[in-house]
């Protein structure tokens, strides 16, 4: 049983949800609340970090499952800080790596599955910081480049500060005047385009190709056009695939899925009817009569699925769940009934004798019978010794 689930209500997913579950939640929140995206999230940010970092980990998942986040603690299992795993989720590369190089940038874009079935091509619009035309990315004049007075060319100010009687305080804060570089420009050598901040901010168009068969979460990496910075190389921009919910589709794999309602007539003598596929061509999906279909029965038709990814041609299944609708009471006269129980098959025989007793059915209020289960379910859990397994183990 599952004790305290403040770590899945972070990633808003149930204690039940799947790795792929997990993995699509907590990548829709760490872009949302990433602090280049929203700097007053901070918190929430390590807060839904933390709980991934623990919850995609079959063994820290089954420690937080049966202890919470004391077990986690206890079990020295919490670690990394919330930019590397959002690095190694995206795909950020290493430490080392990202010293010489500036950030990767990651965007979402969302995608509707008609898209990752025909393919298409995408404009994105970004603001990027590139190297400064006029000045090369030098800031101003060459040669021109004076120690800054304000911090005598140490790039830090010291402030003394009294903080009691007799007691003292040294903070020391980047120098503000030459953003910590020790050295700057007099105002008339600076670079009258960039101000001196050797960067300028440019919009970039990026095509975004989506092939067919791209998935939900697959990303599309431009290399190094990331932010430009002298001395570094650029990081990389990451496109991140975020599926739209279709109204009649659900993907699973390369598999659509869908429902499909039939009538009872149609359940029981055939039908033809007809799906639009994604690239709007009209299927007809034929049953013969006498060929029943039951509610709840699933079929399939081969080929009409996602295009599968680098090999197009190929395509997976649809996959049709039926509901069948039952006809609303009394739709049929009393006395047409005998008619039409003499076309159904035989119902069985029941023997009523005297000593039974005729009760009467009545309608199931749900919501009451589902509160008192689950209070059930719960008293039964405090009552019993706790789970066997997990008792035999220690
Ligand atoms: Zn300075
Ligand atoms: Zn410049």
């Amino acid at each position: 049983m599952v004790h305290e689930t403040d770590y899945y209500d972070l990633l808003g997913v149930s204690p039940t949800a799947s790795p792929d579950e997990l993995k699509k939640a907590y990548r829709k929140l760490a872009l949302k609340y990433h602090p280049d995206k929203n700097p007053s999230e901070g918190e929430r940010f390590k807060l839904i970090s933390q709980a991934y970092e623990v919850l995609s980990d079959p063994q820290k998942r089954e420690l937080y499952d049966q202890g919470g986040e004391q077990a986690i603690k206890e079990g020295g299992m919490s670690g990394g800080s919330p930019m590397d795993i959002f690095n190694m989720f995206f795909g950020g590369g290493g430490r080392m790596q990202r010293e010489r190089r500036g950030k990767n940038v990651v965007h979402q874009l969302g995608v509707t599955l008609e898209e990752m079935y025909l393919g298409s091509t995408r404009k994105l619009g970004l603001q990027k910081n590139v190297i400064c035309e006029k000045c090369e990315g030098y800031g101003g004049k060459k040669g021109a480049l004076e120690k800054c007075s304000s911090c005598k060319g140490k790039g830090v100010q010291i402030k003394v500060q009294q903080i009691g009687p007799g007691m003292i305080q040294q903070i020391q804060s980047m120098c503000s005047d030459c953003q910590g570089q020790g050295e700057k420009f007099n105002s008339k050598d600076r670079c009258k385009n960039c101000h001196g901040h050797k960067v300028e901010r440019k919009k970039k168009i990026l095509e975004v190709h989506i092939d067919k068969g791209m998935k939900d979460g697959q990303k599309i990496t431009f290399h190094g056009e990331g932010d430009q910075e002298p001395g570094l190389e650029p990081g990389d921009v990451i496109i991140v695939l975020d599926q739209k919910e279709h109204p009649v589709f659900q993907r699973q794999e390369d598999n659509l899925i869908m429902k499909m309602k039939i009538k009872l007539a149609e359940a029981l003598c055939g039908f033809k009817k007809t799906v639009l596929t994604l690239d709007n061509r009209p299927l007809i999906i034929n049953s013969a009569p006498g060929e029943v279909i039951k509610h709840g029965d699933i079929k399939c038709v081969q080929n009409e699925g996602m295009p599968l990814y680098k090999e197009p041609y190929e395509k997976g299944q649809l996959i049709i769940h039926f509901e069948v609708e039952f006809p609303e009471k009394h739709w049929l006269p009393e006395h047409l009934m005998y008619q039409l129980e003499r076309l159904l098959p035989p119902r069985d025989d029941v023997m009523i004798t005297d000593d039974m007793e005729e009760v009467e059915l009545c309608e199931v209020d749900v919501q009451s019978q589902q509160k008192s289960h689950s209070r059930e379910a719960y008293e039964e859990d405090e009552d019993s010794p706790r789970g066997g397994v997990q008792c035999q183990t220690q």
